[in-house]
């Protein structure tokens, strides 16, 4: 599956929003926003009166951008959003966060989706037992995330047991002490990034 390979700090830079795509990068003082750089391609900023079509596109393109999801798989997922029951916008972010890529970077393996994404690819995660290397594959309830055996000799999963104290395991999953997860239920909304305004993507698509 083809995907976006350019600079992450752009999207956010044009997004005029920390998107968090890099990890503790983001949280320090080399992070692009904190610079105060304009957005690229724009030598001078100036105050623009945003359209709602503009607004609900901006929203779209955050949570496609924080997912690290192209234009056509969104779509894809937007449409098995409409499908099942209940509100849209809140199955579109539940369908986005059951992507196994995802549920790597929630269990803390890795400090950011690229990475996680990064992690299933190489081939480091298992997926009850078996291992995975597509990070769009999407988990369901009872599922196991785990790393390869040969794996937990490598510097990633190193990393991420000596950082394990500071992370948080969301509710919906759970971490045993073999460093193996499990998806325990589906998240609710409240489990999701607030900053997200899922119906204004509905509204986009609904034009
Ligand atoms: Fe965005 Fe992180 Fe880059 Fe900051 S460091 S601009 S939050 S990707």
């Amino acid at each position: 599956m083809a995907r976006y390979t350019g600079p992450a700090c752009r999207l956010c830079r044009r997004q005029g929003e920390k998107l968090m795509l890099k990890g503790e990068r983001c949280l320090g003082p080399k992070c692009a926003m904190e610079r105060h750089s304009p957005p690229p391609g724009q030598v001078v900023s100036r105050r623009r009166r945003i359209s709602d079509r503009g607004i609900q596109l901006r929203e779209k393109q955050k949570v496609r951008h924080s997912y690290g999801v192209l234009e056509r798989q969104f779509r894809k997922y937007f449409d098995e959003a409409e499908r099942r029951p209940g509100i849209t916008g809140e199955n579109l972010l539940r369908v986005l966060e059951t992507r196994l890529d995802n549920v790597v970077y929630r269990l803390g393996f890795a400090d950011s989706r690229r990475q996680a994404r990064q992690l299933v690819r190489h081939g480091h995660i298992t997926l009850n037992g078996r291992k995975t290397d597509i990070p769009s594959c999407l988990v369901r309830v009872g599922d196991e995330i785990g790393w390869v055996e040969g794996s937990t000799r490598k510097e990633p999963y190193k990393r991420f047991v000596a950082t394990i104290e500071r992370r948080t395991t969301p509710k919906w999953l759970s971490l045993d002490e073999n460093m193996s997860g499990r998806v325990i239920s589906l998240p609710e909304r409240s489990d999701i990034d607030i900053r997200f305004d899922e119906k204004a993507i509905v509204e986009y698509y609904s034009r």
